[in-house]
């Protein structure tokens, strides 16, 4: 048997049993994972209100012979998320954050810097920042970390270098971007403009810090925004449950 305590964000929980709960939760060092609660169901007491969905905690899990779940020993509370769990469209948004983390993160696949995007956001969200200043960071900034960051150096067709200047084709197919004399603009193919494409770079680096004052107009992340869409579409096999909060 071997114990372990983590930071956690609850994903989901299920009834499990008669008096179980199977709790499924990321962490910032093994990623996903799923743990059964001994009597979470009946007794709230041991776990304190640490397994609602969405609540940042530190849980404590013990790992058993091959083949069965962790058991979870305890868990505390670090933050519940008042300002989010109050508002419909907040909730919505959060539920989304989370399927599309557990899309790109599966059982398995650890990233530190995920772990720290979905909290940050949830955060921000918690604030009550708008939705666009979040979903799009969000959105791009999970999917580079997810493997699928949107080659923004050169033409994918022609390779002409993109030097900073002039409007650009996003190409679904090819996960990149193309000049415009490879390609024009059609609702299958949205442009960027300079800016949008600067903007969008540097939120696929996940340099910054959530909430803090990127710079971009309401312009230029609705410029931004159906480029996620579309990218997320093709990359993600499985159509997002919550996909239509945001779309
Ligand atoms: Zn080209």
């Amino acid at each position: 048997m071997k114990a372990s305590i983590s930071d956690a964000i609850i994903m989901r929980t299920k009834e499990f049993g008669e008096t179980d709960l199977l709790v499924t939760f990321f962490t910032p060092e093994q990623g996903q994972l799923k743990a059964v609660a001994k009597g979470g169901r009946k007794s709230r007491k041991r776990f304190a209100n640490s397994l609602d969905v969405f609540s940042l905690v530190v849980l404590e899990y013990e790992s058993r012979k091959e083949g069965t779940l962790p058991l979870l020993q305890s868990g505390k509370l670090v933050h519940a998320f008042p300002g989010i769990r109050s508002d419909y469209t907040r909730l919505s948004l959060a539920s989304y954050m989370v399927e599309l983390t557990e899309a790109l993160f599966p059982l398995g696949v650890a990233d530190k810097r995920a772990f720290d995007l979905l909290k940050n956001s949830l955060y921000a969200l918690d604030r009550g920042h708008g939705e666009q200043e979040i979903i799009v960071p969000f959105e791009a900034g999970a999917l580079a970390l997810g493997g699928y960051r949107i080659n923004l150096e050169r033409c994918c067709l022609c390779g002409r270098r993109y030097m900073g200047q002039g409007t650009a084709v996003f190409v679904r197919e090819r996960g990149g971007i193309a000049c415009m004399r490879c390609r024009r603009p059609s609702v299958d193919m949205p442009s960027l403009s300079p800016e949008a494409l600067k903007v969008l770079d540097s939120l696929q680096s996940v340099s910054h810090e959530l909430g803090e004052d990127l710079g971009p107009s309401k312009g230029v992340l609705s410029e931004i925004r159906p480029v996620l869409r579309l990218h997320r579409d093709y990359r993600i096999e499985r159509p997002l449950k919550t996909a239509k909060h945001v779309d």
